[in-house]
């Protein structure tokens, strides 16, 4: 069984730190939709089985109609299908729009709040205010989901310390399922890029961003969360199962304007351009790029992906650099699980080096 990738590359307005793709012409939505289902009609049949999860991404996928997300998950969804989540921005939710979303069956929300601080989300970019944050997540359990996951960031510019710890006790008390947590990431030619560049903002040192992590780590661990991912936390029961079959390698496919797809040996991806996208859709036109991947390949990703989780990579996968291992293991950066070889909370601080050192 594998996975949908729906992406919905709308947004109001472009958040100042993201390089993702996504647009702000709006008009095109439901258009838009129609023609990602024609993609799917063509594309079903590249799947044997069932539909195990959806995730409707973006962009900010919340910007759609909720009878637009009814007819993507009423054409993809099957019987099999356990998990629907969809992205949301906190400004776009009310009760009645939840409810509704919940209805179509959509069960589970992704809710970037990023962090509680007015002034912090506007430095960034972000449209949304700390309380709508809140009432969104408050309505979502009205409405009945009951596996509700919340983006945050941290390493913010002149976030403190001390902000971030109150953004890990608001994001608890919350009562959600699930938190990712990303560091903020300076990405080529984006507004904040240009800030740092022209001397406004400094990025957040290396040592603060690994106090905010560690932090975050401590307190989630002490309250009986799992710390699964690299960058995802979940209470008992609740890992996003979408999110696990990319880093098992499980065949998967996306559809929308740059959307990937992997079938376990090929990845291809559709042009990251509305335009080019819909009409290459429409007239049966469209160019797919996409390339096979090397055994070498797949082991790379094998280790980049895997090492990121708790279950860590299978000491085989890196046999021929086991002087770096052990080195690793010494240093207290890596342990050894019977053959598994996973990330200490010392090493995750650190785990990009150490990926690059055992690929
Ligand atoms: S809402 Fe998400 S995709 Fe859209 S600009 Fe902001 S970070 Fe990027």
């Amino acid at each position: 069984m594998c996975g949908v990738y729906v992406h919905i590359p709308f947004c109001q307005s472009r958040c100042r730190y993201c390089d993702f793709f996504s647009t702000t012409q709006l008009e095109s939505r439901s258009a838009y939709v129609d023609t990602v289902l024609k993609e799917w009609q063509a594309r079903s049949s590249e799947i044997d089985g069932g539909i195990r999860t959806i995730y409707i991404g973006g962009g900010t996928p919340s910007m759609l109609d909720v009878a637009d997300v009814q007819r993507l998950v009423d054409a993809i969804a099957t019987p099999e299908t356990v998990e629907i989540t969809m992205e949301a921005n906190p400004g776009d939710l009310t009760l009645d729009k939840l409810q509704a979303l919940h209805d179509a069956g959509v069960n589970r929300l992704s809710i970037g709040i990023q962090t509680f601080r007015n002034p912090l989300l506007r430095r960034i970019g972000r449209r949304h205010t700390a309380r709508q944050a809140r009432l969104a997540v408050k309505w979502a359990q009205q409405a009945g989901f009951n596996n509700i996951s919340i983006d945050l960031m941290f390493g913010l510019p002149r976030q403190t310390l001390v902000q971030w710890e109150m953004d890990v006790r608001a994001a608890l008390r919350l009562g959600v399922q699930h938190i990712s947590c990303y560091c903020l990431s300076y990405e080529q030619g984006t507004p904040l890029t240009k800030m740092v560049e022209k001397g406004e903002i400094t990025p957040t040192s290396e040592r603060l961003q690994n106090r905010m992590y560690n932090f975050l780590c401590k307190v989630l661990k002490r309250q009986g969360w799992d710390h699964y991912e690299v960058s995802n936390f979940a209470l008992p029961g609740y890992r996003s199962q979408h999110n696990g079959s990319y880093w098992n390698h499980t065949p998967y496919i996306g559809l929308g304007a740059g959307a990937h797809s992997f079938d376990g040996k090929v990845r291809s991806w559709n042009p990251c351009d509305l335009k080019a996208y819909m009409t290459g859709i429409q007239t049966n036109t469209l160019q797919r790029e996409s390339e096979t991947l090397t055994q070498e390949q797949h082991h790379i990703e094998q280790v980049m992906l895997q090492l990121r989780t708790v279950e860590g990579i299978n000491e085989s996968l890196v046999s021929n650099r086991m002087d770096k291992v052990n080195d690793y293991i010494h240093r207290g950066l890596l342990r050894r699980q019977g053959t598994q070889l996973i990330a200490t909370q010392e090493g995750l601080n650190i785990l990009n080096r150490i990926i690059e050192d055992l690929i």
